[in-house]
């Protein structure tokens, strides 16, 4: 097919013709600009569209130029641009000359599915804004195909300007230029806008009055005068607060009522947290990549020069840290004010306030002022939370920057992957993400949070609504977890009893198991090592410290920890000296040395021993749970790190704080552990601990100990399932996974013992994952024709 070509230039060489399929996230990113450039560059004739989810390009060349097109196409990785796969046909050289960038073809069919996520601003844009010379100069809404909102702002497909909150700003003719150039970085950017045409800011006082023009100016002056501002960002508002300042972060946490739960940092720059923050190679990419996520990481004693991380995050080493992401927050920081408080702006419990008018009515009382603008955020979307553990970064909230890009994952094997049903799974009932899928991918939604109010299942029902309407996407079956008091499992089988659809139950701490499974492409059988706080199991009792062997179908529990009454139910969560009532008891079987030691370790809850202890000696009936995170409530009381939590797994997380320190202690004598006719005891692990109290052990010490023995229960549990099954694959979910030093130590010593270890990176290992273990378990089920709860009971 080779064949020589007179050019104009009467030169004769030989040339060769692909047509190029390219697959993964090249729409709606800039791809087909940068094709454009890149065969201007390479001499490479053709041209280039968006077809069906790919791009589809023709190119022409000699066989060096060409092969060296398609390499620097699939080594593509700026911004959010992620080649997956490039499929090439060879065809007939033509002799065309130039290379075109066709519109996309519309195929008219619900395919065309591509939204990319939000992404940061980039350092060109950045450049834009600081150039005196540039028309993007401090304008705070600049953007290019490289950067800006994307899912929180798009309302309907295709990914266009006219579905788009854009819509409102027609382009002046500058920006309209700027846009069909295919030479500039703004070609066809859909949120392109300038300071004549774009969105513009406001800023108003508690009242909605505007308060001055010059907002710049204005915001400095407040922030350094202590007040607190609601500043609209992407995905919705923040509280911002100078973190320097201890009297605004003071009342910040009053008028929030939030008196000890962490509060987020944004750096001025990625130089700042250089300067004031250990962080690793991988730490730097995170923080600086487009996702830009609110990254979990060390400060440097340096620190407290700027900020006192006491009152940010009490009792937690690491700070949450992020990087200006909204042109717009640049804007914030002024010279003195290296580090502002961004969080959450919304009211305890409910979610982030999305318009204007929500931020005027539910920030009242907590803000000053309100940093408004005219862009409307079409979906809300928290901001990503994450951490680097073993140079690998894990997700602890999944949300801007990430949703909704899809997940692959592993599907049971069928002739045609377009015949797969397509899910909706509904998630859990605490951080909730729910999840839709399309043949083998999987999109998981931005992360909704508590769904276990009125507001919160609002936000849930807008959300499923905008997420199936943007994927075109009606499920024919239905994943939801049976426990039988979540509204968003109601909220499923109110959607079945609608329709043709099949529904899946999927039990909890399953759908833990196979959500790590599906992000690992696991498919035989594993062992699932599964800690976290409650969740509803099969046998009607709430689970928390399992040990699972099974598939994506079904599973088995090998191992459990030994039940625990839990003193007022729910009460006990929020009361963590309750669990080490507990503990006490279960360990020393004795009414009167329990209430010794409780004595001793709490005695302004004296007034309550007597109601938990009639609880604890079956004289009135408790529920009983075999839970991780209670375990470590109760030992954090015990230890006197937590006895009262303000914030979901508040005593959890300070103990996991106090354990990391470990150095010096590999040869430490580590409490006992047992396991007997399929429970974990937990005598051995507590007397340990009464014995370092009364010898005076360092806390830290018997933190770290206390992680040790956990890790030791969960080796022990992974070895007598890989003896009763022959198992060798480790999978390590749920929330307590987020304890870096447990899954650190956890991870290696299952290493050394020969299993292969995975964990959720993709989607948290907490509830927020949940979602795509029920998506994933169900398509099996669906597959093997296993419809109820699980193959052996139900
Ligand atoms: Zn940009
Ligand atoms: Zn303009």
């Amino acid at each position: 097919m080779d064949r020589l070509v007179n050019r104009e230039d009467s030169q004769t060489i030989d040339l060769y013709r692909y047509r190029l399929f390219v697959k993964g996230i090249v729409q709606g990113v800039g791809f087909r600009p940068f094709i454009y450039r890149l065969a201007h560059e390479q001499g490479i004739h053709g041209y280039v569209f968006n077809q069906l989810g790919e791009v589809i390009i023709e190119g022409e060349g000699p066989k060096n130029k060409l092969e060296s097109f398609i390499n620097l196409i699939q080594r593509e990785k700026k911004g959010p641009i992620k080649v997956e796969s490039i499929h090439k046909t060879p065809l007939e050289p033509t002799g065309e000359q130039g290379f075109f960038l066709y519109e996309s073809k519309s195929d008219g069919q619900a395919r065309n599915f591509a939204i990319p996520p939000d992404m940061a601003v980039c350092p060109d844009c950045l450049e834009d804004m600081e150039n005196k010379e540039s028309r993007y100069y401090q304008y705070p809404f600049t953007s290019c195909t490289n950067c800006g909102p994307r899912y929180t702002v798009t309302h309907n497909l295709p990914y266009d300007r006219h579905y788009t909150s854009m819509v409102d700003f027609p382009f002046c003719e500058e920006c309209g230029k700027e846009y069909g150039d295919p030479l500039n970085r703004r070609f066809h950017a859909q949120t392109i806008a300038c300071p004549q045409c774009g969105p513009k800011v406001s800023l108003v006082d508690e009242t909605g009055g505007k308060v001055s023009e010059d907002w710049v100016i204005m915001v400095h002056h407040f922030l350094r005068d202590g007040k607190i501002l609601a500043v609209k960002g992407i995905g919705g508002f923040h509280l911002v607060c100078d973190a320097g300042n201890q009297d605004a972060v003071h009342k910040l946490r009053q008028r929030k009522h939030r008196p000890r739960k962490p509060f987020a940092l944004m750096a001025k720059g990625i130089e700042e947290i250089e300067q004031y923050f250990h962080i690793t190679p991988r730490e730097r990419d995170a923080l600086t990549g487009t996702e830009a996520p609110i990254l979990l990481i060390q400060p440097g004693e340096s620190i407290k020069n700027r900020v006192n991380p006491e009152t940010i995050a009490p009792g937690i080493n690491r700070l949450g840290v992020m990087i200006p992401y909204a042109p717009l927050h640049p804007f914030l920081f002024h010279e003195d004010v290296p580090f502002l408080i961004v969080t959450s702006g919304n009211k305890s419990g409910q979610p982030i306030a999305r318009t204007n008018e929500e931020a005027l009515v539910d920030l009242q009382g907590i803000a000053d002022y309100f940093l408004l603008h005219d862009r409307e955020i079409m979906i809300r979307a928290d901001d990503s939370v994450a951490q680097v553990v073993d140079e690998k970064l894990h997700l602890i909230r999944r949300s801007r920057g990430y949703v909704p890009e899809e997940i692959l994952i592993p599907t049971p094997p069928v002739d045609d992957k377009e015949t797969l049903p397509r899910v909706f799974a509904s998630g859990g009932e605490m951080k909730n993400a729910l999840c839709l899928t399309r043949e083998n991918r999987a999109y998981m939604s931005h992360h909704i949070g508590e769904v276990d109010c009125v507001e919160g299942m609002g936000s849930y029902t807008q959300a499923y609504g905008h997420i199936s309407h943007l994927l075109q996407l009606q499920p024919d079956l239905i994943a939801y977890d049976p426990h039988p008091g979540y509204y968003v499992s109601d909220f499923a089988r109110e959607l079945v009893s609608q329709g043709e659809i099949q529904a899946f139950p999927v039990y909890h701490h399953h759908a833990h198991m196979v959500s790590c499974m599906a992000e690992h492409h696991l498919t035989d059988p594993v062992i699932g090592c599964i800690l976290d706080g409650t969740g509803y199991g099969r046998d009607g009792q709430l689970w928390g410290f399992e040990i699972l062997a099974g598939d994506c179908v079904d599973f088995e529990r090998m191992v459990q920890l030994q039940p625990l009454p839990l003193p007022g139910g729910e009460a006990s969560i929020r009361h963590p000296w309750m669990m080490t009532a507990v503990l006490l008891y279960e360990t020393l079987q004795e009414k009167e040395a329990t209430l010794q030691w409780l004595d001793r370790l709490f005695p302004s809850q004296k007034d309550k021993f007597s109601l938990v202890m009639a609880q604890l000696d079956g004289t009135i009936p408790a529920v009983k749970a075999s839970s991780g995170g209670r375990l470590f409530d109760g030992v954090s009381a015990l230890l006197g790190i937590c006895t009262e939590s303000s914030y979901e797994g508040e005593a959890a997380i300070l103990l996991g704080e106090k354990g990391a320190h470990c150095s010096g202690l590999e040869g430490v004598e580590l409490y006992p552990v047992q396991i007997k006719e399929g429970e974990t005891l937990i005598h051995g692990l507590v007397k340990g601990l009464l014995r370092d109290l009364e010898n005076s052990i360092p806390l830290e010490t018997m933190a770290w100990k206390f992680h040790m023995a956990v890790r030791e229960m969960v080796v022990a549990g992974a070895q007598l399932a890989r003896e009763k099954t022959g198992i060798h694959t480790v999978v390590l979910s749920g929330g307590v996974w987020n304890n870096p030093t447990l899954l650190h130590h956890t991870r290696k010593k299952l290493e050394g013992q020969g299993f292969a270890v995975y964990t959720n990176e993709k989607v948290p290992a907490g509830d927020g994952g949940i979602a795509l273990g029920q998506a994933v378990s169900a398509l099996w089920r669906w597959q093997k024709d296993v419809s109820i709860g699980s193959r052996t009971s139900d």
